[in-house]
């Protein structure tokens, strides 16, 4: 397989679809969706996905059904399937890792959340696009070990910095605005103001300088900022 991870996505409300669709792009993968459960039965066996997101309330063919039936399948059971789900009942998320669900978010969830769980599917499936060691000229980040290292030195980032520099380092080149960061960093219905984007930022900027590097970050006037 070659290109960019591939998302199914499968959710009946156009809406929410259309959110998770957006928000899956943005990170850089391509998406396919379905609205209903047979429908995606359908597209899975056409165009099997790397991983699928997975509403369990659907029309029809209910989410576990579904999930139920592709694991069930030798040549679909590989493929992982995160549940979403309004339920938040212990017993339900029971029911939906019984029927093989890999992981399971119960609504509302953030969008950082749900990609944190996607990256760690991928992580499983297709660890070359989405590595446990990210590189970029002479910062290099251990993502396993929550470390980074510039010409070899350990530098110190926090949490916050931590994440800013690694979607900076999944996709350099990449301009960001400030509203992208704050949904990939932040998650989407969290409420941060955009201007803390830009206080973190120059606190990256400070420990990636840390004796005496250049700024490897660019502002891009207007849009944001890009890593190189
Ligand atoms: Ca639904």
């Amino acid at each position: 397989m070659a290109g960019e991870p591939l998302v199914l996505v499968v959710e009946d409300e156009p809406a929410q679809r259309e959110v998770l669709a957006y928000n899956i792009q943005a990170e850089g993968y391509q998406v396919i969706s379905a609205q209903a459960g047979d429908e995606a039965l359908v597209l899975v066996r056409e165009t099997p996905p790397d991983v699928i997101v997975l509403d369990w309330m659907l029309p029809n063919v209910s989410g576990i059904e579904v999930c139920r039936q592709l694991k069930m399948s030798t040549e679909t059971a590989r493929i992982p399937v995160i549940m979403l789900s309004a339920r938040s009942e212990e017993v339900d998320k029971i029911r939906g890792l019984e029927t093989g669900a890999d992981d399971y978010i119960t609504k509302p969830y953030s969008v950082a959340e749900l990609l944190a769980r996607l990256r760690t599917q991928l992580r499983r499936v297709r660890p070359a696009t989405v590595g446990e060691r990210l590189e970029y000229d002479d910062i290099l980040m251990d993502l396993a070990e929550h470390r980074v290292y510039r010409q070899g030195e350990r530098l110190n980032l926090g949490p916050t910095e931590f994440r800013l520099l690694t979607a900076f380092m999944e996709r350099p080149g990449r301009v960001w605005s400030r509203e992208q960061l704050l949904d990939r960093v932040w998650g989407r219905d969290i409420y941060v103001d955009s201007r803390t984007v830009d206080v973190h930022v120059g606190r990256l900027r400070k420990a990636l300088k840390a004796g005496d590097h250049g700024d490897p970050i660019r502002t891009v006037r207007g849009s944001g900022y890009a890593l190189g």
